[in-house]
């Protein structure tokens, strides 16, 4: 095999990349570093407070910080040179896709003065010039070893130290053990079979020469189309005799529009620094840019169109969603996939190939989009060509070149080939080291199925070790400086706390982990993201467990969830040493995301209590907010009628019919509204997702409703109406003898009365009830109504005002109106009780589910972590809603003992 050009410095596991021991050092002086204030153990190792591994920079600002605040710290790093990703990634045309306005140091106000960038998307070089400028204005070498490749690290649980072994055989023993070692660093290993046979020139855009490569005259081979090779082709083909892209997965790519920095953006900067930093920390992805606000599906073509078309000619990452949706909607995201096709059909001359290089496996953003310059304009060039790797697999590579076979066996002789394929990313470097925690669990252990941390900072089993940007973090969705120095000052104020209270660990609790990685799950499935198989979701690497590693939450909400876990007295965290033992258990967003989302949405709405409004008032402003509400799904029919109530009176109803032929089985349903608001047509969203996914006929009741009807008119209904319905269940395409009630919070204090007062009555016969989020009880003092009395929707106030206008203090515990007061619960209908962690009637669910159970009818319950009262009926807005809702409907199902619909 050829090698890959002089001082590339070497790269551990790919001897393919590996170069001469001694890298050359460009600029800066090279200190190879000794810490003075250094011990040395009687072992020979040197004894550290900190060791950070890594001189990129995350590596430069914690040792910046560190040496600060008075740690001893040393800095390991296998490069010849700061600078990390910038060392390393020397091939033609690497640039930054960050404006490098944004993608700079805020923590040196000097520096931002001192150092101007000369282009909107720096070069390479000039990166690396940067990270050597601030490692020469701070003096930071002296600390630094280089060329230093970190092997191991074992936690000893006796001296409550880490021992680090570098493959320099040295060893240090450290307090606090600092990975630095970048999301992007471990490059991929060849996956291509043959690769190690090839007589030709081979170059990873990974770790290329530092002497440059001169492709003049030859015969190129690139393989891979993600940035790294989007950035090289155009420029390789300026030089390269004859050039061939190995295409496995075309890209989204947006022209960079390189060029002098705008002069809108610089000045907005210069005007205050500050505000500029601030907002960028405070945005999602870590630049200060307007969050969208419009569906991609409300505007009309042209506005589409125009907006679109904005964001190709400003070239910019952040501003790639125009519209709030597309990264959640198919169909909008859909608009922008077709957008960009009609691009590259534009800007490439032959059709077939045009065609190649539209991207149509994955959704727009889903995979890392690229920033590039004339990369389509690249393919209308003589002397380039595209193979797609779907009809033209790699077979081998020979020793003179490439055999591609599928259809149409090929072989293509070739001089260099230059392998663009990527990264191991998030994880790779980490789990590179062997590292050993607690009693011997070895992090490869530990992340066999898939990263485990907290916050993406630190993980269980590993005390004192940190991880700078780690899997669960906003880390490489983000303007990653601004996610590096969050980290960076979050630690070294830890340690800085640590020090302070005279404690010697720190550790995650085992339940902040699991609860930190559902929610980084939970938010992820709530876009598109997780469905391409990107290296967000580990699916480049084969056989790496497929889990999507960063946090999509954005830096700014993330931040703030770092800050309250440090004003909550380190939730989630063990602390201890001479000072103490602190163990904070906890769960730092035990919302659901979405539902926290909208409840973010709401408060930012600034609405008045309901219980402050006028009854009337109440009533249309829950109407005008039903009707802001998604539809639903569609059903087969909806027919809307009147059958008679309790005392005389003409009741309303509201019918969904499925689409599966009938007759069906029927559910009497009362919608929510605290007996005060709502009709029959108020609950629609939900009652069509129960028609549309049990099959049954749903007849939504607009029972009585106080304060004009005070109780028991609304129970009274219930029973009326249950009657009527199961007298009438073939008028209604039922089938008799086949009904269940269902309802919702007071709606469901309606089915469940029924349900007793029906057994009392000795009849209609009802054959199961459906309770979400039920009222049972008058009584107000249980914890759920202190917990959660106010802040997610429901508040106790609102419910206190619900039973004062529904019912007298003195009848409030008769069981027509707390039905867990019955004295007998036996006989009835075998039930599905739904309750939501948020809801302040969660404890009167309960028990009402386990009376029940108590007294011997089955009983499904369901507790809904993270929800609220109304999140589970938010249908096509709360997705994680969904299992729920699904299981209500599969409970009414095993109910009928009529087949499921098809
Ligand atoms: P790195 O820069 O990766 O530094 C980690 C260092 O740790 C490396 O020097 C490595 O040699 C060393 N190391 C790793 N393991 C060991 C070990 N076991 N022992 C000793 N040393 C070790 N992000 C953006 O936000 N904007 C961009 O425009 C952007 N462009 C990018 C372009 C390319 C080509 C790539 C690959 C990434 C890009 N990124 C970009 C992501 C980039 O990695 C980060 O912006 C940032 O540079 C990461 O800094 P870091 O210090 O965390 O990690
Ligand atoms: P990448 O995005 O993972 O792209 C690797 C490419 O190689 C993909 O096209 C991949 O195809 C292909 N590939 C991998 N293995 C292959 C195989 N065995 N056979 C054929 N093709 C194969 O890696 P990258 O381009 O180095 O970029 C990684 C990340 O670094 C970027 O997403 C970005 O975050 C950062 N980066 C940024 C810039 C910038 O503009 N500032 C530049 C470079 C890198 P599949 O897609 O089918 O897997």
């Amino acid at each position: 095999m050829g090698t890959s050009g002089s001082g590339s410095g070497g790269r551990g596991r790919n001897t393919a990349v590996e170069g001469p021991a001694g890298p050359q050092i460009e600029g800066g002086q090279r200190m190879n570093g000794q810490p003075e204030d250094m011990t040395s153990h009687e072992s020979g190792a040197t004894d550290i407070d900190v060791v950070v591994v890594g001189a990129g920079f995350a590596g430069l600002y914690q040792l910046y910080r560190l040496r600060e605040a008075g740690f001893r710290v040393v800095v390991l790093e296998a490069a010849g040179d700061v600078g990390g990703t910038w060392y390393w990634n020397r091939y033609p045309g690497a640039r930054c896709d960050i404006l490098t306005v944004d993608y700079s140091y805020s923590w040196d106000p000097e520096l931002q003065q001192e150092w101007t960038w000369s282009e909107r998307y720096a070069t390479q070089p000039e990166i690396l010039r940067y990270a050597r400028f601030v490692a020469d204005k701070h003096d930071l070498r002296r600390d630094i070893r280089f060329d230093t490749r970190v092997e191991g690290a074992v936690w000893n649980d006796d001296t409550e130290r880490w021992t680090i072994r570098t493959d320099t055989g040295d060893e240090f023993l450290a307090q606090h053990y600092v990975m630095a070692t970048g999301c992007l660093s471990m490059p991929k290993v060849p996956d291509i079979e043959g690769t190690d046979r090839f007589g030709g020139e081979v170059y990873f855009t990974s770790s290329w020469p530092h002497d440059g490569v001169d492709f003049t005259g030859k015969r190129v081979a690139v393989i891979g189309t993600g940035s790294s090779g989007i950035q090289s082709i155009p420029i390789i083909a300026e030089q390269a005799d004859q050039l061939t892209v190995f295409q496995r997965t075309p890209n989204f790519s947006f022209p960079a529009h390189n060029g002098p920095i705008a002069d809108e953006r610089l000045e907005e900067f210069r005007r205050d620094p500050v505000a500029y930093r601030r907002a960028a920390r405070e945005s999602s992805i870590g630049v200060p840019v307007d969050r969208p606000e419009l569906s991609a599906l409300e505007v009309s073509d042209d506005e589409r169109q125009a907006a679109y078309e904005q964001v190709w000619q400003t070239g910019e990452l952040a501003k790639l969603s125009p519209f709030n949706d597309i990264q959640t909607n198919p169909d909008a995201n859909d608009t922008l996939r077709r957008f960009v096709h009609g691009k590259i059909r534009e800007i490439v001359d032959d059709p077939d190939v045009a065609e190649l290089l539209c991207p149509t496996n994955h959704y727009a953003l889903t995979k890392r989009p690229c920033l590039d310059t004339g990369y389509f304009q690249t393919y209308n060039l003589p002397h380039v060509r595209l193979v797609d790797l779907h009809a033209q697999p790699i077979d081998t590579i020979t020793e003179n070149g490439i055999d591609l076979g599928g259809s149409t066996p090929e072989h293509l002789d070739v001089d260099a080939i230059v392998f663009a394929t990527g990264f191991d990313a998030m994880t790779g470097a980490i789990v590179g080291v062997d590292i050993t925690g607690r009693n011997g669990l070895t992090l490869r252990d530990a992340w066999a199925g898939g990263p485990m941390t907290y916050l993406g900072l630190m993980t269980v089993g590993f005390p004192n070790l940190y991880m700078i940007t780690g899997p669960g973090s906003p880390s490489v969705l983000s303007n990653m400086m601004v996610s590096i120095e969050q980290h960076v000052d979050l630690i070294t104020d830890t340690l800085e706390h640590l020090r302070a209270g005279d404690l010697r660990t720190i550790e995650p609790t085992p339940l902040a982990q699991r609860k930190w990685v559902q929610h980084v799950n939970e938010f992820a499935n709530l876009t598109l993201a997780p469905t391409a198989d990107s290296w967000y979701m580990g699916a480049n690497v084969p056989g790496k467990p497929r889990v999507f590693l960063p946090y999509i939450g954005g830096v700014g909400r993330y931040r703030e969830i770092c800050d309250e876990v440090v004003e909550r007295d380190h939730l989630g965290f063990v602390l201890d040493g001479p000072g103490g033992h602190h163990e904070n258990d906890g769960v730092i967003r035990p919302l659901k995301p979405d539902v926290a989302l909208v409840l973010e949405v709401v408060a930012e709405l600034g609405l008045p209590p309901i219980e402050t409004l006028p009854v009337p008032d109440a009533r249309e402003f829950i109407s005008v907010s039903n009707a802001a509400r998604p539809p639903g799904p569609d059903v087969g029919e909806i027919v809307d009628g009147t059958l008679p109530g309790a005392d005389g009176a003409e009741l309303t109803y509201r019918l969904y019919r499925p689409t599966t032929p009938g007759p069906h089985a029927v559910v009497a349903y009362f919608h929510g509204g605290g007996w005060v608001l709502g009709d029959h047509a108020s609950d629609d969203p939900v009652c069509r997702d129960l028609c549309d996914r049990s099959g049954a006929v749903i007849v939504s009741v607009n029972y009585r409703h106080a304060p004009e009807d005070r109780f028991p008119a609304a129970v009274d209904d219930g029973l009326a109406a249950a009657s009527w319905i199961a007298e009438h269940a073939e008028e209604l395409g039922g089938i008799p003898g086949q009904l269940a009630v269902a309802g919702w919070s007071a709606g469901a204090n309606v089915a469940a009365v029924t349900a007793q007062q029906a057994r009392l009555a000795g009849g209609p016969a009802i054959v199961g009830q459906v309770l979400l989020n039920p009222v049972t009880d008058c009584d107000m003092s249980r914890p759920s109504y202190v917990d959660n009395a106010e802040g997610y929707m429901l508040t106790t106030a609102t419910m206190k005002w619900f039973w004062d206008h529904y019912c007298d203090p003195e009848d409030r515990a008769h069981p027509k109106a707390s039905p867990l007061r019955a004295d007998d619960l036996s006989g009835l209908p075998p039930a599905m009780v739904i309750t939501s962690e948020f809801d302040p009637l969660r404890d009167e669910g309960d028990a009402y589910a386990a009376a029940l159970a108590a007294a011997g009818v089955p009983v499904r319950h369901l507790q809904c972590e993270g929800q609220t009262h109304t999140s589970l009926g938010a249908v096509d807005v709360v997705v994680t809603g969904a299992d729920a809702r699904a299981e209500m409907a599969d409970a009414l199902r095993s109910f009928f003992t009529v087949p499921a619909p098809a």
